[in-house]
This record gives structure tokens, sequence and C-alpha cells, in this order.
């Protein structure tokens, strides 16, 4: 099989800052966008530099950077927005328009064919400025087709370089995603450009589907952060490329500390739950799980830990059983009898039901009463 023909746009910096009450530093992008840079992103959305003067300050420093990432920015199709992408000094820019009939009902107040005929007048500006062009059309999943693929025909023509479908509102699942994506592959020779919302709990999902059906630029965020429920999140997309998609170009060793930087710059705390970056994806606690996974850890474990910089934990709780905590007293550097163990694999059970989390510290103090406790 080969491996999915995709690049990674992260745009952590610029959708992901658009997460309600987010708003980073120039320090703080730059420094995420070093490490995206040193993961291997392709592309790095910077930001929208329209929005204010720091703004534009902010990408204009990225791109100054002198990373190999290529560095792209937002602009609506205004010859203002585009005018400032050009002077941040970006490699791309993305210009959008709405497609779907509502917004442009309620945004442009125009015939959908005037909106479509001023943004191709733009790109074609922003070409003949040295940019590469990403047309990107927001809140594609819920424009009529037949316009959508006039959109996009006539974005190549007129010098896109890569056409981009938004699920501005995350209402597609991941069947309709495949049914789509599959289609568009065949109405252009662009690449197509895939931008995931999670409202259904389905941006990543929708992402990965779309690659395995032919989409070649993934958008995503670091920790998935985003406007409403956020967007595809970079570990997630980067995970699936590399285990269902062969891609092994990625250094997914530092997926954890980028998922760190962005959770303290952001201040969105990661779920515990997390896939891949969250405290408790490689952490077990059940019995079952442990005796198994000391024997072979594929068993309980698809993704392997070290793969993604991580470590494997075992959590001592209710569900616990002899062979998880004889590991982790030997891990502290004890040994009990059979009876000892049994008597503190009590202890720990009672403990964990009383919502107590067993800390390395609390287990320490039960292994030694229970040898002060035996002769
Ligand atoms: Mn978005």
């Amino acid at each position: 099989m080969n491996a999915w023909h995709v690049e990674i746009c992260d745009v952590t910096l610029r959708d992901g800052e658009q997460t309600p009450g987010v708003s980073f530093t120039r320090e703080e992008k730059m420094n995420i966008a070093q490490v995206l840079d040193e993961v291997g992103v392709e592309v790095i959305e910077a930001g929208f530099p329209i929005t204010s003067p720091y703004e534009k300050e902010c990408v204009t420093a990225i791109s100054n950077l002198g990373l190999s990432a290529r560095i792209c920015c937002l602009a609506r199709a205004r010859k203002e927005d585009v005018e400032a992408a050009i002077d941040c000094g970006v490699d791309m820019v993305s210009i959008f328009i709405a497609t779907s009939d509502l917004h442009i009902r309620t945004k442009y107040r125009k015939p959908r064919e005037q909106v479509l005929a001023g943004a191709l007048s733009m790109v074609e500006f922003a070409r003949d400025h040295g940019l590469q062009v990403r047309f990107a059309a927001e809140d594609a999943s819920r424009t009529d087709p037949g316009f959508l693929r006039e959109v996009f025909t006539r974005g190549a023509e007129h010098g896109a370089d890569l056409l981009s479908f938004a699920d501005t509102v995350g209402y597609l699942t991941p069947l309709q995603v495949h049914a789509i994506v599959s289609e568009m592959v065949t109405w252009t020779e662009k690449p197509l450009c895939i931008h995931c919302h999670n409202d259904l709990g389905c941006a990543s999902a929708n992402t990965i589907t779309a690659a395995e059906a032919g989409a070649f630029q993934l958008h995503t965020t670091v920790n998935g952060i985003g406007e409403r429920a956020g967007n595809a999140a970079l570990e997630e997309v980067l995970v699936a490329c590399r285990l269902k998609g062969g891609v092994e170009r990625y250094d997914l060793t530092l997926i954890k500390r980028l998922s760190q930087l962005v959770e303290a710059y952001s201040r969105i705390p990661v779920s515990k739950t997390k896939a891949v970056v969250g405290e408790n994806a490689f952490a077990h606690e059940s019995g079952i799980h442990i005796a198994a996974i000391l024997e072979d850890p594929l068993t309980y474990e698809f993704v392997p830990p070290e793969l993604v910089g991580r470590e494997r934990r075992f959590i001592l709780g209710k569900h616990s059983g002899r062979h998880a905590l004889e590991h982790e007293v030997a891990r502290l550097g004890y040994s009990l009898s059979d009876a000892q163990i049994c008597h503190v694999l009590d202890r720990v059970k009672v403990y964990s039901e009383h919502k107590c989390t067993i800390t390395d510290e609390i287990l320490l103090e039960l292994v030694k009463n229970e040898q002060k406790g035996s002769p």
C-alpha cells in the first residue's frame, strides 16, 4: 500500500487563536511555530494579519524565522486583506469566501456569482504578487454542490494552487466526508485541502477520512483547540498518518512538548482522556489489562507510547490485581511476600473506593506499614 499523499497545515496560530478567550503573544506564537517546524509540519498558518497591527507584526515575525515550513495567513477576498498578507512576507495566502446560500444571504447580501467574481480577482491579485494561493470555501459542507464545483474549477482556472473545503460548522460525518471528497478530487487536478470542525466530535475522524479519500492538505490545531468545539487535533491526525497512512516523516516525539506549550499559552486544559496527549492516554489500571501488558504491551496498546515521546504508566486502584501491584512495588525498590501483597492490595482498593488516588507516596507508606507490621 502506498503511503497517504498528504501534507499538514497547522492552524493553531490562527483558528486555534480564535478559540474564545485565547490570545497568543508574539513570543508564544514564535515558540509554537518553531516546534511545529521541528515536528515537520509543512505549512504553518500564522494568523489573520488584517485583524490588528500586532497580529500583522506576529505574522511577519514568523515569516522571518526562516523555518522549513511554508508560512500561510488568512485573508478575506478583499484587496486590503491580501495586501496585508503581502506585507507580511508570507509564502501562501488563504483567500476565503463563504459559499453556502445561508452565509451569502446573511453576510454578503449580493448574488453568489458576484461574490465569486470578486474573489477570483483577488486570487489573481495575490498570484501576481508571487504568493501561493489557497482558495477556500467557507461553509463548503452546506454549499450547493453545483456552485461549489464552479467555485473550485473557476478558482483553479484563475490560478489558485490549492482548493480548500471547510466544514466550518462541523456538519459532516465521516461517510459524508468520504463521499464528497471522492467526488471533489475528480473536479480538478489541484490539491484539495480539508478543514474540519468538531461540533459533532468528528473533526479528526473527518480529516483522517478525507486523507483516505484523496485530500492532500490536512488542517489541524494542537490539542484540537479552535472555535466552539475546536478543530481536528494535530496529534490525532499525525498518529493516524503514521500508523494508518504509512507517513513516516514527522517527528512525533515532540508532540507532547508541543501540546504542553499550547496548553500553557492557551490556558485550555487538555482532557485526561484525550488521545495521544492526555495524561491517561498511556495509563492502565485494570488488573486484567496490566497482567497482559506485562507479557506483551500490544495487547492493550495499539499506539506505542514511545512513538509519541510518552511513557506507559500503571495506576493502582479498585480494578488493580496482584501483578500490577507487584510491578509497582518493585518499581519503588521493594519486595513483599504474597500475603503482604494481598493485604496491601486490599488497602489500595479501599483507598480507591474513597476516591483517593494511589500516588507513589501513598503506596510507599502502605508498603512500609506492611513491613513494620510483619515479623
Ligand atoms: Mn475554522
